[in-house]
């Protein structure tokens, strides 16, 4: 294990799409926090450990 977890489980489970409410899942591979609400499905960026939870910052889907 030479890569550390960005975010902690326990962080995780706090932490909610600002746009919709829903619970966030981890991207391991994209390192971000992807909603988990079907029609909303912003994908938040991870900068430095941190979790940038701005609307306006996310990536929408399609
Ligand atoms: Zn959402």
């Amino acid at each position: 294990m030479n890569q550390k977890t960005p975010i902690n489980a326990e962080l995780l489970d706090l932490l909610v799409c600002p746009s919709c409410r829903s619970q966030l899942a981890l991207d391991y591979e994209s390192n971000e926090l992807v909603c988990t609400s079907r029609g909303c499905a912003l994908a938040y960026p991870v900068l430095e450990d941190v979790p940038v939870l701005l609307v306006d910052e996310a990536r929408k889907p399609l």
